[in-house]
């Protein structure tokens, strides 16, 4: 055997022992929120799914289906090339047009992926000579996009004000720039970000703020994001220059974009290498995005639904109103939490198990994320199951 094949396998034993290699599983998801799960050999079954960011099941609409094939019959299945060079497909200008009238900004630029946008956008923001201030729990790939700047990056405490305004008074005059970049809707809590605080800190500090507003597309501020909401909550003012986001969570298609001023959006175009030296998307996919758009915006009732299902289920269980979509049950333990995720998906239910590292040591969790397709009597008998079945050992 190879040393590389022994470096693969010691390094799979050693994670195998603490319950944390991560397999794929085979999932065909349903048109309903329902998902079968595992192969034809290894026992395939039907669940229910409380683990997809599709928020309002729009990846199974018909509009949004019609729209992706119609687009397949008159332009292809690939984009052919990078946007510089033929991949700019005229439907690129009006997602772009849409995004930025939508979200109220000036202009747009639609990436890849929203992991593609963090990777490629930091790093021409924030380079050697800036500070780079990263909320402990904001998403990995905001953190990626930090460590590729290689800037002085500070990790503060979620959420912590006091904590940002210590390190920006301490470390802010040593830099020519400071970015602050944190999640609008956390993934893996579905906390929101305190924007109004955020806006007066980088005010104050003349820093950048950027939000990562995956999970606020489509929910929250009206279906435009959690800029727009914390704006309608707050006294003062709310004003983040870099806004992205994903068009693969509640948009239900695939993509990543920024909103922002149209010089910024000018410069990334230019100089953000995740734009630049990979492939556009295929046509197809921003049709999908575009009809999944037209839908957002005109459906108020079906934006409401996901949070009213969160609301539902968090009062069931006894825990706090969550703020968005995502309620987290921590238990602690990943053996604990992969026990839970088993019994769940016994009772037809499929929950994923977040371990570490994707959560911090110690906060091994069951992340139910709720959509519009959810039944409330099915909401009702997974409440029932967590309450009586799984919380009790959490606290024995
Ligand atoms: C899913 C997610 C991303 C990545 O977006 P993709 O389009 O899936 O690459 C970025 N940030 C957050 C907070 C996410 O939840």
């Amino acid at each position: 055997m190879s040393s590389l094949d022994d470096f693969a396998r010691g390094k799979l034993e050693d994670l195998d022992q603490r319950s944390l290699r991560r397999r794929l599983v085979t999932t065909e998801r349903t048109t309903d929120a329902r998902a079968f799960r595992g192969s034809a050999q290894g026992g395939r079954r039907e669940l229910l799914s409380f683990c997809c960011n599709d928020y309002l099941n729009l990846s199974q609409h018909a509009e949004v289906k019609s729209a992706a094939a119609d687009a397949v019959r008159r332009f292809g299945a690939g984009a052919g090339a990078s946007r510089h060079v033929t991949g700019n497909h005229p439907l690129y200008e009006q997602l772009e047009a849409r995004l930025a009238r939508f979200k109220q900004t000036e202009a747009a630029v639609v990436f890849g992926s929203g992991y593609l946008v963090n990777l490629g956008v930091v790093p021409i923001f924030a380079g050697r000579r800036d500070l780079l201030l990263v909320d402990e729990l904001a998403h990995a790939c905001l953190h990626g996009g930090a460590q590729l700047a290689g800037g002085e990056m500070v990790v503060y405490r979620h959420n912590d004000m006091n904590h940002i305004g210590e390190v920006l008074a301490e470390r802010r005059a040593f830099h020519r720039h400071a970015l602050i970049l944190t999640d609008g809707v956390f993934s893996m809590d579905g906390d929101l970000a305190p924007l109004e605080a955020l806006t007066a800190l980088a005010e104050q500090y003349d820093a950048w703020l950027m939000t990562d507003d995956a999970h606020g597309l489509g929910i929250m501020g009206e279906g435009a994001g959690s800029t727009l909401a914390a704006a309608r909550r707050s006294e003062g003012p709310v004003r983040v220059p870099l806004q992205m986001g994903t068009l693969s969570k509640a948009v239900g298609s695939y993509g990543g974009y920024l909103c922002a001023s149209q010089s910024v959006v000018d410069f990334v175009k230019t100089r953000a290498r995740t734009l630049i030296y990979t492939t556009g998307l295929p046509p197809s996919v921003v049709a999908a995005s575009l009809a999944a758009l037209d839908i957002i915006e005109r459906d108020g009732a079906l934006r409401d639904k996901p949070l009213a299902h969160a609301r539902l289920f968090a009062e069931l269980v006894h825990l706090p109103a969550p703020e968005s979509p995502i309620v987290p049950v921590i238990l602690k333990h990943t053996d604990l939490t992969l026990y839970a995720s088993a019994l769940l998906e016994e009772r037809g239910f499929l929950v994923t198990a977040i371990r570490p590292p994707t959560v911090p040591e110690g906060t091994a969790r069951l992340r139910f994320t709720f959509t519009s397709a959810h039944g409330e009597s099915d909401i009702r008998r997974l409440a029932h199951i967590v309450r009586s079945e799984i919380l009790p050992k959490a606290a024995a």
